[in-house]
């Protein structure tokens, strides 16, 4: 039978205490009061029960939980009026069997409670490994109180005292305590017990958790604001009016407001983002700087309107250049059948020709023509194919490729560019740059032009692209076959002249400041810079000739040594100094062993001299004149040939036993090479041999069979244009290139006799001024 006695009660509020423990608390209730102060001055033992709801001043019985504590008060003090604070050491459970009065304290009577236990030492044991185990994880997760202070893990203790010691350290609500307070079987107790500390080790994890993230994101945001409120205070030390993060933010604007897919502006936000959180003085934040604001800057969305009217592109092109009809009229077929199909049509124009046949010039005109933008990329000596698609932005200092940048510099997406030199496209281990530009002018794929420095696809579908090249033998096969050839071949001494009094000269007058100054050139000072200041199949040296003259007029007038100029051949030499090409004028007389050859050089046409000498010896050859071992070969199959016709031609027939020839072409300096020059040296060394002279007004141009045949040669307008320039009256041709002399302008055809050759026979025939 259960102890029952009559004790001075307190109810708890918020708390529930365990036997075995030493608790402090407050106490503040006269009620609690009174039972302490009575408790006190007697055996000091009093009932402590926990009220269910600690809202409740002053609780009845049914307020008040069944099961509490008896405990002996050990010590009582008054803290201030109406509060003291009271320590007692719990003994036992005990139930309220009932109160008996509430005045001045609660007096009830109580029934202690013994535990129930079934005594296995195993299960004991292990269940009290379990709390302890459990526990210690509870105080170091919690980081409530340090683990030996609790009291409940006395080592002399019993499982449950133990149980109790644990409940009443860990933090958790009062009615789970009191649950486990009125839990009177150990083993079950324990179980309880268990179960709550699982779950408030997963409380207490998932606070800390919760706890780190807080303190982190405090962490973060503190630190973030420190670093800003920094940079703005560096930021006005140095006096930057543009503080960093507006910067960014601007950034962020620009980027939104290029109108791109969503896609590729996520990709710039997020180089912005990256750019935000870099070290200022890095090299990789200029990196990203540098691409933030190359993208920024392409007009992504930015197009010129098209105005295209034939009639008026007409006028543009026939007011900008002179001649080139054939080149104006397939220019604007190509522009109106652009136009027609909305730049779906795919080709490419290419403008071939020498320097200064005014390629450029015209492509400029198409630009002017439909109101574009023009740009001009120069891919003389590109050998890489990065240059054409650019470099990987992680490379230091790398760029966008060419195109993007001509894109660039133009500010609109559907500019005219120029691809300048596709014949100079070189080609080695960096890759195929070729390759690159076929892309380029593909209008299949070039809606999604992709530079490798900008990662993101730009469309220049819209651009007109140009090119042009100065020889076609030299351009990348597979770009020829791209490409619509448009030939610009080079300009008569005639064309040269008009091109500069109606162009050139004005121009340059304009250019020096010279205009509404009494300033002429008389078409002799022209025809004499032509002739005797520049040797080219355009009129590039032509300008600059002319340049350099306005400059020197210039200078004179405004030095007060003149008033008006009028240049004449005579004062030219004055301002451009001595001639600097002597023409290669038709010989005088004719002569034995000179024959006039044609070349074709980069610089268009040009006269050749072949000069042979025979001299008695053991029948030696000697060539001389730097020239080329193709035209080695062709000197000795001409004299093969001259050598089986000796009977014919009444030579000597033994001349190869005893005489030595001796050919040569000046200028020696000068690098010569080719097939053309065949029937000019066996016309040569025939003359020397048969001691006939040669006609000195007419020139040749042919490849020579070992059998006397004539076989075609290339460039026959630009080789007819320097035998008309050297005064020539009649040039002799392979019979298969009659079909190119219509090519020829006609005031040349007019003025000059062509006659066609088959073998070598009719040349002998035309060349020799006594017939054989
Ligand atoms: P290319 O591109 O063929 O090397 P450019 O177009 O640069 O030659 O021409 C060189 C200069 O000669 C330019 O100033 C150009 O205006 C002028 N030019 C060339 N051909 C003509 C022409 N037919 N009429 C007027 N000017 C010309």
């Amino acid at each position: 039978m259960n102890r029952e006695y009559v004790l001075p009660t307190a109810a708890l509020r918020g708390v529930v205490m365990f036997p075995g423990t030493t608790v402090s608390f407050d106490i503040s209730r006269n009620e609690t009061n009174n039972a302490v102060e009575w408790a006190m001055s007697h055996d000091k033992q009093i009932f402590l029960v926990t009220q269910k709801d600690v809202a409740v001043d002053k609780p009845s019985i049914t307020d008040l939980y069944k099961i509490g504590v008896v405990a002996e008060v050990k010590q009582y003090a008054k803290i201030s009026r109406g509060l003291a604070r009271v320590m007692v050491e719990v003994k036992c459970r005990a139930r309220m069997v009932e109160i008996l009065s509430r005045t001045p304290y609660i007096n009830a009577l109580i029934s202690e409670i013994d535990d129930l236990t079934d005594e296995n030492e195993i299960a004991s044991r292990a269940f009290a490994r379990s709390i302890q185990e459990r526990f210690e994880q509870y105080v170091t997760i919690s980081k409530k109180f340090p683990f030996e202070k609790t009291e409940g893990l006395k080592p002399s203790n019993t499982l449950s005292g133990l149980a109790d010691g644990v409940a009443s350290g860990i933090n958790t609500e009062y009615p789970i305590k009191q649950e486990i307070l009125e839990t009177i079987d150990v083993y079950d107790r324990c179980e309880k017990l268990l179960i709550v500390l699982k779950n408030e080790i997963e409380i207490a994890d998932a606070r800390r958790k919760i706890d780190a993230q807080v303190k982190k994101s405090i962490d973060e945001n503190q630190r973030e604001y420190y670093l800003r409120e920094e940079m703005k205070v560096i930021e006005k030390e140095l006096g930057s009016k543009d503080g960093f993060s507006e910067e960014i933010e601007k950034y962020r604007e620009k980027i939104r407001g290029l109108g791109l897919l969503a896609e590729y502006e996520e990709k710039l936000l997020k180089e912005t983002k990256r750019l935000s959180r870099m070290n200022q003085g890095v090299p990789d934040s200029a990196v990203t700087r540098n691409y933030l604001d190359t993208v920024i800057e392409l007009p992504w969305n930015k197009a010129s309107e098209d105005c295209l009217d034939i009639n008026k592109a007409s006028e543009i092109l026939e007011s900008e250049h002179y001649g080139l009809e054939d080149v104006k009229e397939r220019v604007l077929e190509h522009l109106a059948v652009h136009n027609l199909t909305n730049g779906k049509d795919g080709t490419v124009l290419c403008l071939s020709g020498p320097p200064g046949t005014g390629k450029t010039s015209v492509a400029s005109s198409v630009a002017n023509a439909l109101g574009r933008k023009f740009v001009r990329i120069s891919l003389g000596g590109v050998h890489d194919e990065a240059e054409i698609r650019g470099h990987r932005k992680t490379y230091i200092g790398s760029m966008p490729g060419r195109i993007i940048d001509a894109i660039k510099q133009a500010g609109t997406k559907n500019p005219v560019i120029l691809l300048d030199e596709i014949d100079k496209l070189g080609n080695d281990y960096k890759g195929d740059p070729s390759s690159a530009l076929l892309e380029v002018l593909d209008f299949e794929q070039n809606s999604t032009f992709r530079d490798n420095y900008l990662e993101i696809p730009f469309d220049i579908s819209q651009v007109i692209f140009i090119t042009t090249a100065n020889n076609l033998a030299t351009i990348p096969a597979p770009l020829r076959d791209r490409v619509e050839i448009i030939e610009v071949s080079g300009y008569t001494t005639q064309e040269k002249l008009e091109i500069a009094k109606r162009h050139l000269i004005p121009k340059q007058i304009e250019k020096n400041g010279l205009k509404g100054k009494r300033v002429s050139v008389t078409d002799e000072a022209i025809l004499d810079i032509i002739n005797y200041y520049t040797r080219e199949a355009g009129v590039r040296g032509l300008e600059r000739k002319i340049s350099q003259l306005m400059r020197k007029l210039a200078k004179a007038i405004l030095s007060g040594e003149k008033k008006s100029a009028k240049v004449t051949p005579k004062s030219l030499v004055s301002y451009l100094g001595k001639h600097k090409f002597l023409f290669d004028k038709k010989n005088e007389h004719d002569e034995v062993g000179t024959v006039r050859g044609l070349a074709w050089t980069s610089v268009g046409g040009d006269t050749l001299s072949v000069e042979v000498n025979v001299m008695k010896g053991t029948g030696k050859i000697e060539l001389t004149g730097n020239l080329g071992d193709v035209m080695k070969e062709s000197a000795m199959t001409a004299v093969s040939y001259i050598r089986s016709k000796s009977d014919e031609l009444k030579i000597e027939e033994d001349f190869y036993k005893t005489r030595d020839i001796h050919i040569h072409v000046p200028e020696g300096a000068v690098p010569k090479d080719g097939p053309s020059a065949g029937i000019t040296i066996a016309t040569a060394v025939a003359s020397a041999l048969t001691n006939i002279p040669v006609k000195c007004d007419v020139a040749m141009t042919g490849e020579i069979t070992l059998r006397g045949n004539v076989l075609p040669i290339g460039g026959l307008k630009e080789k007819s244009l320097a035998a008309y320039r050297a005064g020539i009256k009649t040039v002799i041709i392979p019979d298969e290139n009659c079909r190119d002399i219509e090519d020829i302008p006609e005031q040349v055809r007019d003025e000059m006799k062509f006659i066609t050759a088959k073998t070598m026979d009719t040349v002998l025939d035309a060349a020799l001024s006594v017939h054989l």
